[in-house]
């Protein structure tokens, strides 16, 4: 088995799953403040990885503040729900031997995003505990793939991972079909980062 990560003293494919959007259901934690103030989320068109001008061309600057300071409040990051499946998707890809770190940029303008997000992780997925990098950079470290839904992950080092898209509102105007769309698909993860390089774009 080769994987170009390289340097993994264990020899198991080794994948940094993103905590925003593959974990952690931050567009559904976006609708419930929609909601809040009797806005219907499946009314819009989502264009753009940042939400503010969707947002705005729909419900308003108003809507786009009111989210904006939902997102910075402390406690918004602890209370999101698990995306669909990623639990069991988790499980699967355990069990078939892969080392899992999440890998997560924490919001700066959140005071208790960072702290937030380990005691998310803790509640939903024990099996994750201790293993949780933090990096505004996430080309600092190191794995065979980094499944994340920001449409493009740079930083200043050449990643050792292949970035693999999970589909989420900010990056459905990219949707090709070669995103995961679902956690119903954790299979076809798995003989990705069996076989890196079938998938290297
Ligand atoms: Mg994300």
């Amino acid at each position: 088995m080769s994987h170009h990560g390289g340097m993994h003293i264990d020899h198991k494919p080794l994948i940094l799953l993103d905590q925003d959007g593959p974990l952690a259901d931050f567009d559904a934690g976006i609708h419930a403040v929609l909601a809040s103030a009797g806005l219907d989320h499946t009314l819009v068109r989502w264009t753009d990885w940042d939400y503010s001008d969707d947002i705005r061309r729909h419900f308003g600057d108003a809507a786009v503040r009111l989210l904006d300071d939902a997102r910075h409040d402390p406690g918004f990051y602890r209370s999101l729900p698990v995306v669909a499946g990623a639990q069991e998707a988790v499980e699967r890809l355990l069990e078939a031997g892969c080392e899992i770190v999440v890998c997560t940029a924490p919001d700066l303008s959140n005071p208790t995003c960072a702290s937030d997000k380990l005691s998310w992780i803790e509640e939903h997925f024990s099996a994750l505990v201790g293993k949780v990098v933090m990096a505004n950079d996430k080309t600092f470290v190191r794995g065979d793939v980094l499944v994340d839904d920001k449409p493009s992950v740079h930083g200043v080092m050449i990643p050792s991972w292949t970035h693999i898209r999970f589909a989420t509102n900010g990056n459905a105007h990219l949707s090709d079909g070669s995103e995961l769309a679902s956690w119903s698909e954790w299979d076809r993860l798995l003989r990705l980062v069996r076989t890196p390089l079938a998938f290297a774009r």
